[in-house]
């Protein structure tokens, strides 16, 4: 314990971020980082404190909490779906496009390099990365929306959301709870957003087990949630704190994951002309340089070297913009953090720069006639698939037609679909329906 306790316990190590600052990360080379990332910081999340999970458990014996989370993770149903799942592109339109399990990967590689510099904790990182994107719909953003009207008068649909239920409570494979039974700060990264209404839900619910937990165990029970040493996934959206650092990393390493990939798969696609990306000033400047080094270089090496210079800027702005976040505001622990304003970030030039990007892949991507005739089609898959299990439940899984409350059970059946079961589905159960043309 002493020992598990004192590595958690080293300071961030101030000369190596030093040098990470000023040499924009081309000072250390990736074996010389892994030494300064041996210790992680006082304002790192640590396992061996970890706020728990829901179901006590003993501990595992050769593993920390968050290992164990990012090994349930990896083991569940929920994730291998991920590889059927859309992220822009549909699966079948082609092998080499991104999929949610990709983008999932990709997500913790940069997160967890990014930890590694600033010493947080890894584990914890790869563990909220790799369970991010588990409550996304079949056929990406499209199925999300569809199934979101499809629930306005049941309590509405978001992914982020779903992402928690698949955790908490979907995924039905252990003899001692249903969900994965994760850590707190596991489910505290995956909930990135959250309504008042279900913040509030979560802290009663969560709030009712804890009692229980206590009582079984023979512990004093609380009176009230807004007990100090008590806290739901929830009570932070309401209490307007801050999730943990590695909450914040996963979300921004998202975000420059996806912005990075869908240029890749856009170009690849044909969608975006490599010239029209000249209006993006952080694709640009990377471009003019690899075209000054390597004169004659093909098209598709171009692109890729020039997205992999574009991800490293913002992978060394972020840690250098967080690192002095983390200084300027003093934090010292996970406290401090949870009231501090968001840390990791971007310094306000990158942030501008990624807007920009995001702005055109918005207008030239997925706005693409091409991807919006995809998103109407899957609009309209997930439309039928909502209203033919709504008329005849017994079509469902006895696991979901048997529950109480039938549009949350329907919608959660479809957010669990792959691509291709949905389209099966569809095929079976919408047949007679009106003909809806696929795109391709
Ligand atoms: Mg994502």
């Amino acid at each position: 314990m002493s020992s598990m306790n004192q590595s958690f316990d080293t300071s961030p190590d101030q000369e190596k971020y030093d040098l990470w600052a000023q040499g924009g990360g081309a000072a250390l080379g990736l074996g010389e980082q892994t030494s300064a990332a041996r210790g992680v910081a006082s304002f790192a999340c640590n396992p061996a404190s970890s706020r728990g999970r829901r179901f006590s458990e003993p501990p595992a014996p050769t593993r920390n909490a968050f290992q164990r989370d990012r090994d349930r993770i990896v083991h569940s149903t929920a994730f291998r779906r991920l590889v059927y799942k859309t992220q822009v592109f549909l699966n079948h339109e082609g092998d080499l496009f991104r999929t949610r399990m990709t983008h999932s990967l990709e997500v913790a590689q940069l997160a967890r390099s990014i930890a590694r510099v600033l010493g947080l904790n890894e584990d914890l990182v790869e563990a909220i990365a790799l369970a991010h994107d588990l409550g996304h719909t079949p056929f990406g953003h499209a199925g999300q929306d569809a199934l979101n009207e499809c629930m306005q008068e049941h309590g509405g649909f978001e992914h982020n959301f779903q992402s928690l239920r698949v955790v908490d409570s979907l995924e039905s494979r252990y003899p001692q709870f249903e969900g994965l039974n994760l850590s707190f700060e596991t489910r505290e990264g995956i909930l990135k957003h959250c309504s008042a209404k279900n913040a509030r839900f979560l802290v009663d619910t969560e709030f009712a087990e804890f009692k229980e937990q206590r009582s079984i165990s023979g512990e004093s029970s609380l009176q009230d949630p807004s007990d100090a040493d008590w806290a739901s996934v929830g009570s932070r959206f309401l209490e307007r704190k801050q999730p943990s650092l590695e909450a914040q990393l996963c979300n921004l390493a998202d975000e420059v994951a996806y912005n990075a990939h869908d240029i890749d798969d856009g170009v690849r696609s044909g969608l975006i002309d490599l010239d029209k990306l000249s209006e993006v000033p952080l694709f640009e400047n990377f471009r003019l340089q690899v075209q000054r080094e390597f004169s004659g270089l093909s098209t598709r090496k171009t692109a890729y070297e020039s997205i992999r210079r574009m991800l490293s800027a913002q992978v060394y702005d972020i840690i250098a913009s967080t690192r002095e976040a983390i200084v300027s505001s003093n934090v010292q622990t996970l406290e401090d953090v949870r009231l501090c304003g968001p840390l990791v970030c971007f310094s306000p030039s990158m942030r501008e720069q990624s807007s920009e990007l995001k702005r055109f892949l918005f207008q030239n991507l997925y706005r693409h006639p091409q991807v919006i005739q995809t998103t109407n089609w899957a609009r309209g898959v997930v439309t039928d698939l909502f209203n033919a299990y709504i008329k005849d439940p017994a079509q469902m899984p006895p696991f979901y037609r048997s529950r109480k409350n039938l549009h949350r059970a329907v919608s959660d059946y479809i957010a669990g679909m792959t691509d291709r079961f949905a389209g099966s589905e569809h095929a079976r159960l919408c047949s007679t329906g009106p003909k809806i043309a696929q795109p391709f």
